[in-house]
């Protein structure tokens, strides 16, 4: 099974949205930009909104009968670990395997002994084409990436082989992700990740680094964007040139997880995508529910209320809501809106603060990243949360369509 060039990981935490979602790949296609969408959702949101994986290829295969989609699409068991893989066999057909909690446990010695000893061939300067930049090579750098990250590939190794025996190789995609993590991951390191995973015999098609700089959930880059372009544009070739050095899948290609909505840094993916003919996988997960939310507001009434309510339930169990996600989000508490205003705005008020428009003054992005992680209210709410998805399903179709259309395809893959 083999990833198409350009992939677009969507989270749809209700499995309401499946349709509006892939709408955005028809439109695309009518634009001539091939994207195969990949629907993904991890252990942790099916626990916290009480689904299983199942659900995921049920909803996805009902978007794809309803808008007669003839074009690949997958189910990402993503950020999945030993521990709860067996969930997920029957129902993915792509997995994100996440080794980010075993990187910099000590590995066993002579493993990396004879890693040094493979790959002390790389020793001194290595010049990849299309770089202009030669990465000097020391034995001491080899084996403190041995020591850093064997163990983690060794897991991988494991993970795949378990998933390999249940559904046979030619079944699934495999990603390795190790983006759950504070270091970033240099180009340099990331070719002697990849030359780990070759020795382990995993077929990796996309390969997720944490990247420099900060991706918080749902708003926008934060760091230095210079320093991620050249980080990029270097993964981008180490990647090219570790196929061709290790045997890796013609088809291995770069994962941003991106948290979603990192558009200061769409321009500079788009043009190194172009620059050197690379394919990418981007991970946009949770933001179709914040879409949901704008449409309830924008439908007014009973929606409205549904949506104020669950703004001020967050605010009453903030502590909860932020501490899983405690490294991926930055809310700064002054500019919160007391439940109070909230209830007196109206739906286009609500619609604006959280709307990600950079060009309306009205926008709250930290409004915006606490209904990001309070999803889990909705869940609590039921039906009565997802009745009101029904019944509002034009003006929520919309909002998630040209969201991921307008915001996230077209400045990316758009020409
Ligand atoms: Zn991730």
């Amino acid at each position: 099974m083999i990833l198409e060039k350009y992939s677009f990981g969507i989270g749809d935490r209700f499995g309401h949205q499946g349709k509006a979602q892939l709408q955005a790949m028809v439109d695309a296609e009518k634009q001539g930009i091939n994207i195969t969408p990949v629907w993904n959702k991890s252990h942790r949101e099916h626990t916290t909104i009480g689904t299983v994986p199942g659900d995921v290829r049920t909803a996805s295969d009902q978007a794809v009968r309803a808008l007669e989609w003839n074009g690949a699409y997958h189910v990402d068991a993503d950020h999945i670990s030993l521990k709860n893989v067996d969930l997920f066999i029957d129902s993915s057909d792509f997995f994100t395997l996440d080794v980010a909690d075993f990187i910099g446990r000590p590995a066993d010695e002579k493993e990396v002994a004879s890693f040094v000893n493979k790959y002390k061939k790389y020793v001194g300067p290595l010049k990849i084409d299309r770089i202009n930049e030669t990465f000097d090579i020391t034995k001491e750098q080899i084996k403190a990436i041995g020591d850093k990250f064997l163990l983690a590939i060794g897991e991988a190794g494991k993970i795949y082989r378990h998933i390999e025996s249940a559904k046979g190789a030619e079944k699934f995609i495999t990603e390795v992700s190790m983006d759950e993590t504070n270091q970033p991951q240099t180009p340099v390191e990331m070719f002697f990740i990849l030359a780990a995973i070759a020795d382990q015999n995993i077929p990796v098609q996309t390969v997720a680094p944490k990247f420099t700089g900060r991706f918080n959930k749902g708003v926008d880059y934060v760091g230095d964007i210079a320093r991620f372009t050249k980080e990029f544009e270097q993964d981008l070739t180490v990647i090219a040139f570790a196929v061709g050095e290790f045997g890796l899948p013609e088809s291995l290609k770069l994962s941003v997880h991106s948290g979603s909505d990192k558009f200061s840094i769409y321009e500079p993916i788009s043009m190194a995508l172009r620059e050197f003919d690379a394919g990418l996988h981007i991970k946009t997960a949770g933001t179709t529910w914040l879409e949901e939310l704008i449409g309830l507001a924008l439908a007014g009434g009973d929606a409205l209320t549904i949506a104020k309510e669950i703004y001020t339930r967050a605010i009453e169990r903030f502590g909860e809501l932020c501490s899983p996600y405690a490294t991926v989000i930055d809310i700064d508490i002054d500019k919160l809106p007391t439940p109070q205003a909230v209830n007196k705005w109206s739906g286009d008020e609500f619609a604006d603060a959280l709307r990600h428009d950079r060009s309306c003054e009205k926008y709250n992005p930290d409004f915006r990243q606490l209904l990001h992680v309070a999803y889990k209210i909705a869940a609590e709410m039921g039906s009565d949360y997802t009745d009101s998805l029904k019944e509002n399903e034009r003006i929520i179709a919309r909002s998630v369509t040209e969201n991921i259309y307008y915001r996230h395809i077209k400045p990316i893959f758009g020409k």
